[in-house]
């Protein structure tokens, strides 16, 4: 039997397109082996978001014709797309598809048996209006399943390489997110996240339907309990948006809001559309309607020209908010963004000291988060056992906890109610049960 194996790096998406990738290998009589191994065809799902992501793509391609010198080396995905001619250098690769035609992959493997030429398949992605539909039948996981409702990015961020890898905002036709999730509920699926580049964009560029219209219609699928958002806009979050979310138990209150700065001035050099007072606004609506919600986000730090002042802003809008958790990136220049050509560009060692300070302010903010939580019972949806502990379940709750539980019976898949009792690594410690009736273990 053919075999073919893939190495992915990057986001939830590109994980996603990785999986309905492997789907049509499969449907195609091949079996899908690891990275590692001797296979008939690599498939290398680049990402070009940091230069790190970009090495490493480079590193995987070499290491597969390593393994099977007569192999095909596809390699797609966001750093294919923005440097197919750099690639197409790299010896040992024979095919590159950027980030749209990635559901023709098996097709262009069987052109390169007859043709034994490098085929680049890389489009002006500028160009395309049309979302690709690349579903996913089978899941490695059981409870929670990725949906990619959305394609491409129209903000331009003056850092970001994304809206040139992956073109403008395309769609899912909400049709065939209602039949996949129809398939998921089926399938046992409790929760689905929407995923996609700018989730906040959804249905721009379709007639009659938008983000909260997907929410909404979603919701009323039998069999689905939880709906999460990836991520989201603070532009997005309006009166409107959280009247209609009241109405919608099965909306986790749980939003991942980027904010990259909390420093206004720096933000405007971002080219993000919104101020810290509008950020602000946002969080305030949300906590006082959904007193329970977890914040999570995104900030850079040392982008060009952030002095001292202007980092030790961010780093108090930080403190000020609370965040239930911070994902703390240093800038990169990004070849082909308006920021890598921008004066005053903060040094290495600067960045890493105030990487340092704002991971230090997510911490305390992440237990402050937790300790709200302690004994209280929460309904927790256990995903999987925990590794090398017997009787000891994972899980999270609405709003984004990781739980620790043990258990004599295999709650995986259930949402079970649930103490929390500790505060530990990376999440907490409960007990099955409720506050009157607790954990028939103990
Ligand atoms: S919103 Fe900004 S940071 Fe996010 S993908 Fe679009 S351009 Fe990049």
């Amino acid at each position: 039997m053919k075999k073919v194996a893939f190495y992915t790096l990057g986001c939830k998406v590109n994980q996603y397109e990785t999986e309905a990738m492997a789907e049509l290998f499969e449907n195609s009589g091949y079996e899908i082996t690891s990275f590692d191994e001797y296979a008939d065809v690599y498939v290398i799902n680049t990402c070009t978001v940091t230069n790190l992501g970009d090495r490493k793509s480079r590193q995987m391609i070499r290491r597969a014709k390593k393994k099977n010198k007569h192999s095909f080396v596809a390699v797609v995905g966001c750093y294919a797309q923005t440097a197919p001619e750099e690639i197409s250098q790299i010896e040992g690769v024979n095919l590159i598809i950027g980030t749209k035609d990635r559901s023709r992959i098996v097709e262009y493997i069987e052109q390169l048996k007859e043709e034994d030429q490098q085929i680049n398949a890389v489009e002006d992605i500028m160009k395309v209006t049309e979302f690709e539909d690349m579903k996913v039948n089978t899941y490695k996981e059981r409870t929670r399943a990725f949906l990619k409702i959305q394609e491409g990015c129209n903000q331009f961020c003056s850092y970001c390489i994304i809206p040139y890898a992956r073109g403008p905002v395309r769609s899912r036709r909400p049709e065939d997110i209602i039949e996949e999730v129809k398939q998921l509920a089926q399938n046992g699926f409790k929760e689905i996240v929407f995923a996609g580049i700018h989730v906040a964009s959804y249905g721009k560029d379709l007639k009659d339907t938008n983000l909260m219209d997907i929410i909404q219609r979603v919701h009323d699928i039998d069999g689905i309990e939880r709906i999460r958002l990836s991520s989201i806009e603070p532009t997005t979050i309006s009166q409107e948006f959280v009247d209609m979310a009241k109405r919608l138990p099965k909306l986790c209150p749980h939003y991942h809001i980027s904010l990259q700065s909390g420093c206004d001035e720096t933000l405007k050099r971002m080219n993000r559309k919104y101020t810290t007072q509008e950020y602000r606004e946002v969080v305030e609506r949300l906590r006082v309607n959904f007193p329970d919600v977890s914040i999570t986000t995104d900030i850079m730090v040392g982008f060009p020209g952030e002095t001292e002042e202007e980092f030790d802003k961010s780093l108090k809008f930080a403190e000020e908010i609370g965040f239930s958790k911070i994902h703390v990136f240093k800038y990169s220049p990004r070849k082909g963004t308006p920021s890598a050509m921008y004066p005053n560009q903060v040094p290495a060692e600067e960045k890493e000291k105030r990487s340092k300070q704002m991971i230090e302010v997510s911490n305390r903010s992440e237990r402050n988060f937790y300790k709200k939580f302690l004994n209280r019972d929460m309904d927790v949806l256990f995903e999987q056992p925990v590794k090398d502990k017997k009787d000891y379940y994972e899980g999270l709750t609405a709003n984004y906890i990781r739980v620790y539980a043990c258990s004599k019976e295999n709650i995986e898949g259930m949402i079970r109610k649930t103490v929390l009792r500790e505060i530990v690594e990376g999440g907490m410690e409960g007990e099955l049960g409720t506050l009157q009736k607790n954990c028939p273990l103990l």
